[in-house]
């Protein structure tokens, strides 16, 4: 088996914002418990063994994240000390609420992506979205990017602004402050990143309530243009079963997007399987049957880019 070129490695099940499309936001609006933070030597064990069994190569980078906040996680730099002892290139996407700076002029060298998770580019937006700090946002991405470089970051930094029908305005703005600060700027529009949400709104079994909400915030009108594209491609299957993606706990998930709460969210812990149990067992989910049918793993993967966007005065 080939190592992976991608292993999303969920290091904080807990995230701080609320965005209200994602299950952690939604959890948090809701005052639900999410999930924990890895332990730094469970960490320093699943990168082991992922290395041992050729699941890590000269080609992988482990992504600190799936839907939670990395940089919450109170011991983020002995992760990435763990990371570089094994000499492991990763990635981080962060709501940069919570800067993390690091002292040793080579601490980030393996650190190859940052992400930031942009819900517009205003107080407003922020208000309505992540329910966080703009300001304190801008002043820690502008701070955080500083001392990263100065301790050997020289990977990309990809601002990704989830479009929403309310900021759409605020992208010229987004798109300034981007070039200021040396990030390329990628917008595309705001999704559903909740399968059981996907399919709740595919089969018409949305709450009145919740259909309202979406109407009122999400472009969604793609949706059947993608799923008539997807039909026309015929047979094709989703990559998600070519990446690996570990909870905090080490258990291997389905994929991202099935959130804890719902059956066939993991085919079992890392420790207990093979790279081939894991590639058998992926593909047999039985949740993955009715993803395809759906298409729901087609529009959440690759969400609609913003060709071109025209501001009149
Ligand atoms: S979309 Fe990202 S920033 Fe927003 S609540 Fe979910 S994990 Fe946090
Ligand atoms: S088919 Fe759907 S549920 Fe299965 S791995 Fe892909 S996105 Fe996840």
């Amino acid at each position: 088996m080939e190592p992976y070129e991608d292993i999303y490695f969920e290091v904080s099940g807990r995230c701080n914002a609320r965005c209200r499309w994602c299950a952690t936001g939604r959890k948090n609006r809701a005052g639900r418990k999410t999930g924990a933070f890895i332990d730094p030597d469970l960490f320093a064990r699943g990168i082991r063994y992922l290395r041992e069994y050729g699941m890590i190569g000269p080609k992988t980078v482990v992504k600190l994240f799936s839907w939670g906040e990395p940089l919450l996680h109170p011991k983020f730099t002995d992760l990435v000390d763990i990371l570089n002892q094994e000499d492991v290139p990763f990635g981080i996407s962060t709501n940069a609420s919570k800067p993390v700076f690091f002292q040793a002029p080579d601490a980030l060298r393996n650190l190859r992506q940052v992400i930031l998770s942009l819900p517009g580019f205003s107080q407003k937006s922020y208000d309505r979205i992540q329910m966080l700090d703009f300001e304190k946002m801008k002043t820690n991405i502008a701070k955080m990017l500083v001392n990263f470089r100065e301790c050997g970051y020289t990977g990309s930094t990809i601002g990704s602004y989830h479009v929403y029908q309310s900021n759409m305005d605020e992208l010229e703005a987004a798109a300034a402050f981007a070039q200021e600060h040396d990030i390329g700027l990628l917008p595309s529009f705001a999704y559903i990143a909740d399968w059981m949400e996907y399919r709740r709104y595919l089969r018409l079994e949305m709450t009145a309530e919740r259909l309202k909400e979406a109407t009122q915030s999400l472009f969604l009108f793609h949706v059947e243009d993608r799923l008539r594209e997807l039909r026309a491609f015929g047979k094709c299957i989703c990559p998600q079963f070519d990446h690996l993606v570990l909870d905090e706990h080490c258990n291997v998930l389905t994929c991202c997007l099935v959130d804890r709460d719902y059956p066939d969210y993991s085919i079992g812990n890392l420790f207990d399987l093979s790279p081939e149990k894991i590639q058998t067992l992926k593909r047999a989910q039985s949740i993955c049957r009715e993803c395809h049918e759906l298409g729901i793993w087609y529009l959440i993967q690759g969400p609609l880019p913003i060709k071109r966007l025209l501001t009149l005065n």
